[in-house]
C-alpha cells in the first residue's frame, strides 16, 4: 500500500529544505530531498570527468547511482554507493553542475524510479524538488509550490552563508539565484512550475513555523493522519 505523498516544489532558496524537514517530522513521514539525487549525479560526473552535455553517459551514471538518506534530528545525511556525501554535494561546483545535468532527459529518466521508490513509504513521505507534483507524483495527495521573491531568497541564503562564516556578496547571490531559476524554469524537460492542482505558497513575510503549520493543516484536511 502506498503512503500519503506531499510534493513540495519551488525555486532554489524558497525554504523547501527546512520546511520539508519539519513537515515530515510533524507527520512522522519520510523525507526525500530529490535535489540531493541530482547533486549526487553531478558529483559522479565530476569524479568520472564526464562531459555535462553527454546525455547518455550522464543517464548511465544516474541509473547506476545508489542513493540513500538517513534523517537525523538536525541533518539529512546523504549516501552515494555507501559513501557519505552530505557535505560534498553542497560544494558550489556541484550546485552549478547539478542544475546543468538535471536538464538532461536521460538523467531525469534515470532518477524517476528511484524517486518513486523512496516516496512510496507508508504512512507517507514529503518529497521536495522541482517536478514532484507535475512529473514524479502527479497523483500526490497534496502539492505545494513554495516560493519567495528573489530578493528574499538571496537574503536568506546570505544569512545561512554568514552563519557558516562564508564570505557573502548579495548582488552576486541574487544573480546566481536568477540564473538558476531561469535555467530550471525554461528547460524543455520537466520545467519548474506549479502543478495545475497545486497550492502556491509565497513565504515572504511568513515565519518558518507559519509555513509549516499551513502545509500540515492542508495535509490533515486531505486525510494525512
Ligand atoms: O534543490 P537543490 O538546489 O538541491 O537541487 C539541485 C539542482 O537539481 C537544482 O538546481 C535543479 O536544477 C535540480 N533539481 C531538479 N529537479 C528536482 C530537484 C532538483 O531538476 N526534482
Amino acid at each position: 500500500m502506498n503512503g500519503f505523498v506531499i510534493a513540495i516544489d519551488g525555486p532554489a532558496g524558497a525554504g523547501k529544505s527546512s520546511v520539508s524537514k519539519r513537515v515530515a517530522q510533524r507527520l512522522g513521514f519520510a523525507l526525500v530531498d530529490t535535489g540531493a539525487l541530482y547533486r549526487c549525479v553531478a558529483l559522479c560526473a565530476l569524479d568520472a570527468g564526464a562531459d555535462p552535455g553527454d546525455d547518455r553517459a550522464l543517464g548511465a551514471l544516474a541509473s547506476a547511482a545508489e542513493i540513500s538518506f538517513r534523517t537525523e534530528t538536525t541533518t539529512n545525511r546523504v549516501f552515494l554507493n555507501d559513501a557519505e556525501v552530505t557535505e560534498r554535494i553542497r560544494l558550489p561546483a556541484v550546485s552549478a553542475l547539478a542544475s546543468k545535468v538535471s536538464a538532461q532527459p536521460a538523467v531525469r529518466a534515470g532518477l524517476l524510479d528511484q524517486q518513486r521508490r523512496l516516496g512510496q513509504k507508508p504512512p507517507g513521505a514529503v518529497l521536495e524538488g522541482r517536478d514532484i507534483g507535475t512529473v514524479v507524483f502527479p497523483d500526490a495527495q497534496l502539492k505545494v509550490f513554495l516560493t519567495a521573491s528573489p530578493q528574499e531568497r538571496a537574503r536568506r541564503r546570505a544569512a545561512d552563508l554568514q552563519a557558516a562564516g562564508e564570505p557573502v556578496d548579495l548582488l552576486e547571490l541574487t544573480a546566481q539565484i536568477a540564473e538558476r531559476d531561469e535555467r530550471d524554469s525554461s528547460r524543455a524537460h520537466a520545467p519548474l512550475k506549479c502543478a495545475d492542482d497545486g497550492l502556491e505558497l509565497v513565504s515572504d513575510g511568513l515565519t518558518l513555523d507559519e509555513v509549516v503549520a499551513r502545509i500540515v493543516g492542508w495535509a490533515k484536511q486531505r486525510g494525512a493522519a
